[in-house]
Protein backbone atom coordinates (compact mmCIF):
# COMPACT_ATOMS: atom_id res chain seq x y z
CA UNK A 1 0.00 0.00 0.00
CA UNK A 2 2.16 2.75 1.12
CA UNK A 3 4.72 2.03 -2.13
CA UNK A 4 2.47 1.66 -4.55
CA UNK A 5 2.29 5.10 -6.05
CA UNK A 6 6.42 5.66 -5.40
CA UNK A 7 7.98 5.86 -9.02
CA UNK A 8 11.89 6.60 -9.83
CA UNK A 9 12.49 7.89 -13.03
CA UNK A 10 15.72 6.70 -14.72
CA UNK A 11 17.29 9.89 -14.47
CA UNK A 12 17.10 9.44 -10.37
CA UNK A 13 19.18 6.34 -11.01
CA UNK A 14 21.72 8.29 -13.30
CA UNK A 15 22.13 10.53 -10.55
CA UNK A 16 22.42 7.67 -7.95
CA UNK A 17 25.55 6.71 -10.15
CA UNK A 18 27.33 9.64 -10.62
CA UNK A 19 26.71 10.76 -6.52
CA UNK A 20 28.21 7.05 -5.76
CA UNK A 21 24.73 6.79 -4.04
CA UNK A 22 25.06 2.92 -5.17
CA UNK A 23 25.41 0.96 -1.66
CA UNK A 24 23.38 -1.77 -3.09
CA UNK A 25 26.69 -2.83 -4.98
CA UNK A 26 27.87 -5.77 -3.41
CA UNK A 27 32.01 -5.90 -4.16
CA UNK A 28 31.58 -9.59 -3.54
CA UNK A 29 29.31 -12.59 -4.94
CA UNK A 30 26.00 -13.27 -3.65
CA UNK A 31 26.01 -15.91 -1.23
CA UNK A 32 22.14 -16.70 -2.53
CA UNK A 33 23.71 -17.13 -5.81
CA UNK A 34 26.63 -19.50 -5.34
CA UNK A 35 23.98 -21.31 -2.48
CA UNK A 36 21.35 -21.95 -5.64
CA UNK A 37 23.94 -21.98 -8.51
CA UNK A 38 22.53 -25.83 -8.94
CA UNK A 39 18.76 -24.32 -9.31
CA UNK A 40 19.93 -22.09 -12.24
CA UNK A 41 22.04 -24.45 -13.90
CA UNK A 42 21.01 -28.12 -13.34
CA UNK A 43 25.17 -28.46 -14.15
CA UNK A 44 24.69 -27.61 -17.49
CA UNK A 45 27.54 -25.20 -19.09
CA UNK A 46 27.23 -22.90 -21.67
CA UNK A 47 24.12 -21.25 -20.52
CA UNK A 48 22.26 -17.87 -21.72
CA UNK A 49 21.68 -16.00 -18.12
CA UNK A 50 20.11 -12.78 -18.45
CA UNK A 51 21.03 -10.04 -15.69
CA UNK A 52 18.23 -7.46 -15.55
CA UNK A 53 18.60 -3.98 -14.27
CA UNK A 54 22.28 -5.60 -13.53
CA UNK A 55 24.66 -2.55 -12.27
CA UNK A 56 27.96 -3.88 -11.97
CA UNK A 57 27.14 -7.01 -10.24
CA UNK A 58 30.34 -8.70 -10.05
CA UNK A 59 28.64 -12.31 -10.18
CA UNK A 60 28.38 -11.81 -14.24
CA UNK A 61 31.69 -12.13 -14.10
CA UNK A 62 31.74 -15.43 -11.85
CA UNK A 63 29.23 -16.41 -14.02
CA UNK A 64 31.06 -15.94 -17.50
CA UNK A 65 34.39 -17.30 -16.16
CA UNK A 66 31.96 -20.71 -15.27
CA UNK A 67 31.65 -21.03 -19.03
CA UNK A 68 28.33 -19.24 -19.17
CA UNK A 69 27.04 -16.43 -21.64
CA UNK A 70 26.16 -13.36 -19.56
CA UNK A 71 23.66 -10.84 -21.03
CA UNK A 72 22.77 -7.79 -18.57
CA UNK A 73 20.86 -4.65 -19.19
CA UNK A 74 21.10 -1.20 -17.69
CA UNK A 75 20.15 2.43 -18.31
CA UNK A 76 23.67 3.53 -16.37
CA UNK A 77 26.65 3.66 -19.15
CA UNK A 78 28.45 4.10 -16.16
CA UNK A 79 27.48 1.16 -14.31
CA UNK A 80 28.51 -0.98 -17.54
CA UNK A 81 31.88 0.82 -17.90
CA UNK A 82 32.87 0.90 -13.90
CA UNK A 83 32.20 -3.09 -14.33
CA UNK A 84 34.23 -3.66 -17.74
CA UNK A 85 36.69 -1.18 -15.58
CA UNK A 86 36.54 -3.36 -12.04
CA UNK A 87 36.66 -6.61 -13.90
CA UNK A 88 40.06 -5.42 -16.08
CA UNK A 89 38.13 -6.30 -19.47
CA UNK A 90 38.50 -5.36 -22.53
CA UNK A 91 35.20 -4.40 -24.26
CA UNK A 92 33.97 -2.76 -27.25
CA UNK A 93 31.04 -0.45 -28.38
CA UNK A 94 28.44 -0.52 -30.67
CA UNK A 95 24.98 0.89 -31.37
CA UNK A 96 22.14 -1.39 -30.70
CA UNK A 97 19.75 -1.67 -34.41
CA UNK A 98 16.04 -0.68 -33.47
CA UNK A 99 16.84 0.47 -30.47
CA UNK A 100 17.86 4.40 -30.69
CA UNK A 101 20.13 5.96 -28.18
CA UNK A 102 20.92 2.63 -26.74
CA UNK A 103 24.52 0.90 -27.34
CA UNK A 104 25.46 -2.51 -26.45
CA UNK A 105 28.99 -3.37 -24.41
CA UNK A 106 30.81 -6.18 -25.30
CA UNK A 107 33.69 -8.03 -23.98
CA UNK A 108 36.10 -8.78 -25.92
CA UNK A 109 36.38 -12.69 -25.63
CA UNK A 110 32.85 -12.10 -26.19
CA UNK A 111 30.94 -13.69 -23.21
CA UNK A 112 29.67 -10.75 -21.52
CA UNK A 113 26.99 -8.44 -23.31
CA UNK A 114 25.75 -5.52 -21.60
CA UNK A 115 22.84 -3.45 -22.86
CA UNK A 116 22.66 0.11 -22.24
CA UNK A 117 19.27 1.05 -22.73
CA UNK A 118 15.83 1.15 -21.02
CA UNK A 119 14.67 -2.36 -20.32
CA UNK A 120 11.38 -1.62 -21.63
CA UNK A 121 12.56 -1.11 -24.94
CA UNK A 122 13.85 -5.02 -25.16
CA UNK A 123 12.40 -7.91 -26.68
CA UNK A 124 13.47 -11.38 -27.55
CA UNK A 125 14.21 -10.34 -31.21
CA UNK A 126 16.93 -8.10 -29.60
CA UNK A 127 18.63 -10.11 -27.05
CA UNK A 128 17.24 -13.98 -27.93
CA UNK A 129 15.81 -15.83 -25.14
CA UNK A 130 17.45 -16.93 -21.67
CA UNK A 131 18.20 -20.23 -19.43
CA UNK A 132 18.25 -18.43 -16.97
CA UNK A 133 17.61 -15.25 -15.31
CA UNK A 134 19.34 -13.93 -11.82
CA UNK A 135 16.80 -11.40 -10.62
CA UNK A 136 18.86 -9.20 -7.72
CA UNK A 137 18.14 -5.30 -7.19
CA UNK A 138 16.03 -5.78 -10.10
CA UNK A 139 11.88 -6.59 -9.54
CA UNK A 140 12.23 -4.80 -6.08
CA UNK A 141 13.96 -1.80 -8.25
CA UNK A 142 11.03 -1.28 -10.73
CA UNK A 143 8.31 0.66 -9.90
CA UNK A 144 5.56 -0.49 -8.37
CA UNK A 145 3.42 0.10 -11.38
CA UNK A 146 5.77 -1.34 -13.80
CA UNK A 147 5.96 -5.24 -12.14
CA UNK A 148 3.40 -6.19 -14.58
CA UNK A 149 4.83 -5.26 -17.49
CA UNK A 150 8.59 -6.45 -16.19
CA UNK A 151 7.53 -9.60 -15.35
CA UNK A 152 5.71 -9.75 -18.77
CA UNK A 153 8.78 -9.07 -20.36
CA UNK A 154 11.08 -11.49 -18.64
CA UNK A 155 8.75 -14.06 -19.56
CA UNK A 156 8.38 -13.10 -23.00
CA UNK A 157 12.79 -13.87 -22.61
CA UNK A 158 12.78 -16.82 -20.70
CA UNK A 159 13.21 -20.57 -22.76
CA UNK A 160 10.83 -22.90 -22.02
CA UNK A 161 12.75 -24.88 -19.15
CA UNK A 162 14.52 -22.28 -18.13
CA UNK A 163 14.82 -21.16 -14.16
CA UNK A 164 14.80 -17.46 -12.24
CA UNK A 165 16.08 -16.93 -9.42
CA UNK A 166 14.40 -14.07 -7.10
CA UNK A 167 15.85 -12.05 -4.31
CA UNK A 168 13.44 -10.24 -2.49
CA UNK A 169 13.23 -8.21 0.83
CA UNK A 170 11.11 -8.75 3.51
CA UNK A 171 10.70 -5.34 5.89
CA UNK A 172 8.11 -3.04 7.34
CA UNK A 173 7.02 -1.15 3.90
CA UNK A 174 5.73 1.85 6.09
CA UNK A 175 9.44 2.51 7.58
CA UNK A 176 10.86 2.67 4.83
CA UNK A 177 9.76 4.35 1.11
CA UNK A 178 12.07 2.01 -0.99
CA UNK A 179 13.78 1.07 -3.52
CA UNK A 180 14.77 -1.59 -2.98
CA UNK A 181 10.77 -2.11 -2.38
CA UNK A 182 8.82 -4.38 -0.31
CA UNK A 183 7.24 -7.43 -2.86
CA UNK A 184 5.82 -9.53 -0.68
CA UNK A 185 5.53 -13.38 -1.65
CA UNK A 186 1.93 -13.22 -2.76
CA UNK A 187 2.10 -10.64 -5.31
CA UNK A 188 5.27 -12.83 -6.20
CA UNK A 189 2.92 -15.76 -6.87
CA UNK A 190 -0.14 -13.58 -8.44
CA UNK A 191 3.00 -11.73 -10.76
CA UNK A 192 4.29 -15.03 -12.17
CA UNK A 193 1.35 -17.56 -11.66
N1 LIG B 1 21.16 -5.65 -9.85
C1 LIG B 1 22.23 -4.76 -9.47
C2 LIG B 1 21.78 -3.29 -9.42
C3 LIG B 1 20.61 -3.00 -8.53
S1 LIG B 1 20.11 -1.29 -8.46
C4 LIG B 1 22.81 -5.18 -8.15
O1 LIG B 1 22.21 -6.06 -7.50
O2 LIG B 1 23.84 -4.64 -7.74
C5 LIG B 1 18.99 -1.16 -9.83
C6 LIG B 1 19.66 -0.86 -11.14
O3 LIG B 1 18.66 -0.76 -12.13
C7 LIG B 1 20.45 0.45 -11.19
O4 LIG B 1 21.76 0.19 -11.62
C8 LIG B 1 19.69 1.32 -12.21
O5 LIG B 1 20.56 2.13 -12.98
C9 LIG B 1 18.97 0.28 -13.05
N2 LIG B 1 17.68 0.66 -13.66
C10 LIG B 1 16.63 1.22 -13.01
N3 LIG B 1 15.59 1.36 -13.84
C11 LIG B 1 15.97 0.86 -15.05
C12 LIG B 1 15.33 0.70 -16.31
N4 LIG B 1 14.05 1.11 -16.49
N5 LIG B 1 16.00 0.12 -17.31
C13 LIG B 1 17.30 -0.28 -17.14
N6 LIG B 1 17.95 -0.16 -15.97
C14 LIG B 1 17.31 0.41 -14.93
Amino acid sequence: GAQRHRVLPVEEWLRKWSEGATAFHRASGHPLLQEHLDVLTSGHSGLRVFFPLCGKAVDMKWLADMGHSVVGVDVSEQALKEFFADQSLPYCEEPVPGISGAKKLQSTSGNICLYCCNIYDLSSAIVGKFDGVWDRGALVAVNPCDRPRYVSLLSSLMEKNSSYLLVTVLYDPNKHEGPPFYVPESEVKSLFG
